[in-house]
């Protein structure tokens, strides 16, 4: 037996509680992972609280992360003892995921964990910041340079936009945050913003342009946030869009795109090819400041996943949660 979280969906309704599961029930895969932190990203909040249709199956155990060893494993990709961190797949969505203390998993799904890291830094980073880094290495891609401007970084005191700060400010952009919470302004300064914007002069209907600001872009949002963002980014500049925190609409205008040439970059962990996630994960390990993770994230045990995963959904949460599941 072990302790993990279990969403279940039935005629007494929709439910997460902390369960004491048989490994028999695990689902089938070629590797058995003993997970030793997994963490809440927005997706787990939706999924946990039922608040977004995440979850394709029940019961399910959520977790879109973790980090633990290898039990057993009849894959080439890793033998017992390896230490591996796992993001997205449809894992937590649609396969029994890491908010517990065993998992049964695919071996290509498994990165190693970076020796950089320890796990709870693993699960610091998790798939927000692993997304976070997919949205740099596309900028990166499309030729955005720190001499180019200002980089503008929405939803940022949350888990992406955390990271993103972070990791922009140490390669030498310029990174401007946008925040709905003023009283995070020290915070996102001492992650490496040079300016902290309110977030609701982007949160309305704006014009279909506006005055030329940014080289590039990382977007949480989505929404009215994302087309203002579109709207006010300069010629040839590369906004990457990766979240719906504030909606999934997308009210815009072509007119950025056909008159400034910006590039809009869509960016999905989820599916992401092993090799890019490997890239990811090793650019993590270089360009992201240590010491600053210990200010991003927090720790929780697994029984307080499941009310922090409201608080979350609130956007009551900074950075990042990571959870100790033993
Ligand atoms: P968090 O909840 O940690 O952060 C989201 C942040 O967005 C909040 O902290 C807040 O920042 C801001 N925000 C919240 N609600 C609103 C709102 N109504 N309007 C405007 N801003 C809002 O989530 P994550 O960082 O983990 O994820 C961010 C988004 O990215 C989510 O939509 C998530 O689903 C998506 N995502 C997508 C991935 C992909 O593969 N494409 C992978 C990972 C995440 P502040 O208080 O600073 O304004």
């Amino acid at each position: 037996m072990f302790k993990g979280i279990l969403i279940e969906k039935d005629e007494a309704g929709y439910r997460a509680s902390v369960k004491d599961i048989d490994e028999g029930q695990l689902p089938e895969g070629e590797v058995t992972v003993r997970v030793s932190h997994s963490t809440l990203n927005y997706k787990d909040g939706l999924a946990i609280t039922g608040k977004g249709p995440v979850v394709r199956r029940f019961p399910m155990v959520p977790g879109i992360d973790l980090v633990g060893t290898v039990e057993s494993s009849t894959s080439p990709d890793c033998k017992p003892g390896d230490r591996v961190i796992l993001n997205g797949w449809g894992v937590g969505e649609g396969h029994w995921g890491g908010l517990a203390q065993k998992a049964r998993l695919k071996g290509d799904w498994l990165v190693p964990l970076p020796e950089q890291f320890s796990p709870q830094q693993a699960m610091a980073i998790g798939t927000a910041g692993y997304t976070a880094m997919l949205c740099v290495l596309a900028l990166e891609r499309h030729g955005v340079t720190p001499a180019q401007g200002e980089i503008v970084v929405t939803g940022a005191a949350g888990g992406v936009g955390s990271v993103a700060t972070a990791v922009l400010a140490k390669l030498g952009y310029t990174v401007v945050a946008v925040s709905g919470r003023a009283e995070e302004t020290d915070y996102l300064k001492r992650l490496g913003a040079s300016e902290v914007l309110s977030r609701a002069q982007f949160a309305t209907p704006g014009k279909p342009l506006g005055k030329e600001r940014w080289a590039g872009a990382v977007d949480v949002v989505g929404s009215h946030t994302l087309v203002n963002v579109c709207a006010t980014t300069k010629y040839r500049g590369v906004v990457t869009a990766c979240g719906l925190a504030g909606g999934m609409d997308f009210p815009a205008t072509v007119a950025p795109f056909i008159l400034r040439g910006v590039t809009l970059v869509g960016i999905d962990s989820v599916m992401c090819p092993r090799a890019e996630r490997l890239e990811a994960w090793r650019r993590l390990g270089a360009d992201l400041d240590i010491s600053k993770l210990e200010m991003i994230s927090t720790e929780i045990s697994l029984g307080e996943a499941i009310p922090t995963a409201s608080k979350l959904i609130n956007g009551e949460i900074r950075g990042r949660v990571i959870v100790d599941v033993n």
